[in-house]
C-alpha cells in the first residue's frame, strides 16, 4: 500500500501518538447478555476480503500435520519453536513493535531499533507502521466499536478474523498520517511499508534461515539425502511452524486476555491478565496490567508475574543498548487497584 502523509489531513494529537485511551475511565461498558458488538465501522461494504493474509494463514496452517510425519519430525525443531518465538516475537513484536514503537516505554539507539522491528518483521504479523497503528487504534476504543478486534464482536473475530477483512477505515493514508506519522517520517519504516517490502524482507529471512539449517544438514550428515532432510526441517520448524505458534500466542492476547484472567486494576474496559499467554509471550499476558499503565516497558507488575521481555530490557540497559526505561506509575496505579475483597466477590 502506497502510503503519501497528507499534510493537509488532521494532524495527530499528542494523545494519537501515544495510544491513550479517550474514553471517561470511570466508564463502565456493559453489553447486555447474549448481544456482540458490531463489526467496527471501517467494516462496510467497501471492505474487500484480505487474501494476502488468508492465503498465508491457509498454507501455513495446512503445514502442521507435516510436524508429525518422521521425515519432518526434529527435537530440534521443537526448541526452535521456543527459540524463534523469544527471538522473533518477544523481541521483535513484544520489545519492538509493542513497548518500544507504539508506546515509547524506552530509548536505544537508531541500529538497536530497526534490529529489533527487523525480527517483529520476521513474524510475519505486518509492517511496523500498520501493526502500531492497530494497537494505537485498539488502546484508544479499547472494547469500544471502533477498536479493531475486540472480542465483544466475537471471540474468534478478536483472534484472527478481523485480520482477513479491510478495515477501510485503517486502510486510509489520513489513519497513517493520524497514528502514526512518528514511523511514517522515518525511511526505513516507509520503505517497509510502500509495496508491501516487509513480506519481502520476511521472505529473505525464511531463506537464510533455512540455508542455514541446509549447511547445517550438510556439516551434520555429508549425505545429500541428511542436507535436504535438515534443510527441510529447519524450513518447517524454524519459518513455518514457529510462526504459526508465534501468531496465535499474540492474536491470543486480543481475544483471551481481553476475556479470561484476573484484574490487578480497575481499567474501563474487559483487559485481563493471563499467566498461560504471558508466560508463552514472555510477558505481553499481563495485559490488564498493561492497560491500566501503557506506557510502562514493565507489564509484570507482581512478583510472581514473570515478564521476560522486562527483564530482558533490564539486561540490555546495564549493558548500556537500552536507556530511559519507562517504569510502572506506582501512585497512578494504587488509585486504580481492584480492591481485594471487590476482586474476590
Ligand atoms: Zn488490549
Ligand atoms: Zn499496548
Amino acid at each position: 500500500m502506497a502510503i503519501d502523509l497528507q499534510p493537509e489531513s488532521t494532524k495527530p494529537t499528542p494523545d494519537d501518538l501515544i495510544a491513550k485511551d479517550i474514553h471517561d475511565p470511570q466508564e463502565k461498558i456493559r453489553l447486555p447478555k447474549g448481544q456482540h458488538l458490531p463489526h467496527p465501522e471501517g467494516i462496510n461494504e467497501k471492505s474487500r476480503l484480505l487474501w494476502e493474509y488468508i492465503i498465508p494463514v491457509i498454507v501455513f496452517h495446512l503445514a502442521i500435520p507435516l510436524a508429525f510425519l518422521p521425515y519432518f519430525f526434529s527435537w530440534w525443531g521443537v526448541l526452535w519453536l521456543f527459540v524463534g518465538n523469544f527471538l522473533f516475537t518477544s523481541l521483535g513484536v513484544g520489545a519492538g513493535y509493542h513497548r518500544l514503537l507504539t508506546h515509547r516505554g524506552f530509548k536505544c539507539p537508531k541500529w538497536f531499533e530497526y534490529t529489533l522491528t527487523t525480527l517483529g518483521v520476521c513474524s510475519f504479523q505486518d509492517s511496523p507502521g500498520r501493526w502500531v497503528l492497530v494497537h494505537r487504534v485498539h488502546h484508544q476504543h479499547s472494547d469500544h466499536r471502533p477498536d479493531p478486534h475486540t472480542p465483544r464482536v466475537s471471540a474468534f473475530w478478536s483472534h484472527m478474523g478481523w485480520l482477513f477483512i479491510d478495515n477501510v477505515e485503517l486502510s486510509k493514508a489520513s489513519a497513517y498520517d493520524r497514528y502514526v506519522r512518528d514511523l511514517m517520517k522515518d525511511k526505513y519504516y516507509l520503505w517497509l511499508q510502500r509495496g508491501q517490502k516487509w513480506i519481502l524482507v520476511y521472505f529473505i529471512h525464511a531463506v537464510i534461515f533455512t540455508a542455514i539449517g541446509v549447511g547445517v544438514g550438510y556439516l551434520a550428515t555429508g549425505t545429500l539425502a541428511g542436507t535436504v532432510q535438515v534443510g527441510a526441517q529447519w524450513a518447517l520448524w524454524g519459518v513455518i511452524l514457529r510462526t504459526v505458534y508465534t501468531w496465535h500466542v499474540t492474536w491470543a492476547i486480543n481475544s483471551f486476555a481481553h476475556m479470561w484472567g484476573y484484574r490487578n486494576y480497575e481499567t474501563r474496559e474487559d483487559s485481563r491478565n493471563n499467566w498461560l499467554f504471558a508466560l508463552l509471550t514472555s510477558g505481553e499476558g499481563w495485559h490488564n496490567n498493561h492497560h491500566a499503565d501503557p506506557r510502562s516497558a514493565r507489564h509484570g507488575h507482581r512478583w510472581w508475574e514473570f515478564d521476560l521481555t522486562w527483564h530482558t530490557l533490564r539486561f540490555l540497559e546495564k549493558l548500556g543498548i537500552v536507556r530511559d526505561l519507562v517504569h510502572p506509575n506506582k501512585s497512578a496505579l494504587d488509585r486504580r487497584a481492584v480492591n481485594e475483597s471487590d476482586a474476590a466477590a
